[in-house]
């Protein structure tokens, strides 16, 4: 179908708030939520509060170039960043959404060489994807429109008479 799945900034607040109660309750404690821009940005930020944890490490990575088009395979925007801070430890990943989940597979062998721990958490899990995530707030097929990336950007020459 045509219809996408929209998420609110309310429901993305709720969303987020549920996540961490859900990883809370599981019993799991992360020493680090790793972070998969810029689509897990928001959430982890909002996770990590809820979590009240302060370390976070940013992944920049890069797949998707439309809506359904990709990139052959997902790769690190800016070289790998210092993974000191994953070494021996419990680490919670946190994106948006589990799509085909090849973001996510390939975030998880970087932290497998690392972490002594790995869970992942998103917003919505897709039933295609090749990760299941520990954590999911929400199942959906459709395209999701997220509201950071709801509206083009503001220098968008789309409505500009100029
Ligand atoms: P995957 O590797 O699981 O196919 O998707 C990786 C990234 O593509 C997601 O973290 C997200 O940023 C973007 N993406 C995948 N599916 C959707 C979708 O339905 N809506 C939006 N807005 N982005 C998506």
């Amino acid at each position: 179908t045509d219809e996408r799945e929209i998420l609110t900034w309310d429901e993305f607040g709720e969303a987020c708030r549920d996540l961490a109660g859900s990883v809370w309750d599981s019993g799991f404690r992360p020493d680090i939520i790793v972070c998969v821009a810029r689509g897990g940005l928001l959430p982890a930020g909002s996770i990590g509060y809820a979590l009240d944890i302060k370390s976070l490490l940013v992944l920049n990575v890069e797949f998707y170039t439309g809506i359904g088009t990709t990139l052959l395979d997902p790769r690190l925007v800016d070289p790998v960043p210092d993974n000191h801070g994953m070494a021996g430890k419990r680490v919670l990943i946190v994106d948006d959404v589990a799509d085909s989940g090849r973001t996510l597979k390939f975030v998880h062998e970087i932290c497998e060489q690392y972490a002594s721990e790995i869970r992942t958490a998103v917003l919505y899990e897709k039933p295609r994807t090749v990760l299941k995530c520990e954590y999911v707030w929400k199942r959906t097929d459709r395209w999701i429109a997220f509201p950071w990336s709801a509206l083009p950007p503001v220098n968008s020459q789309k409505n500009s008479e100029a």
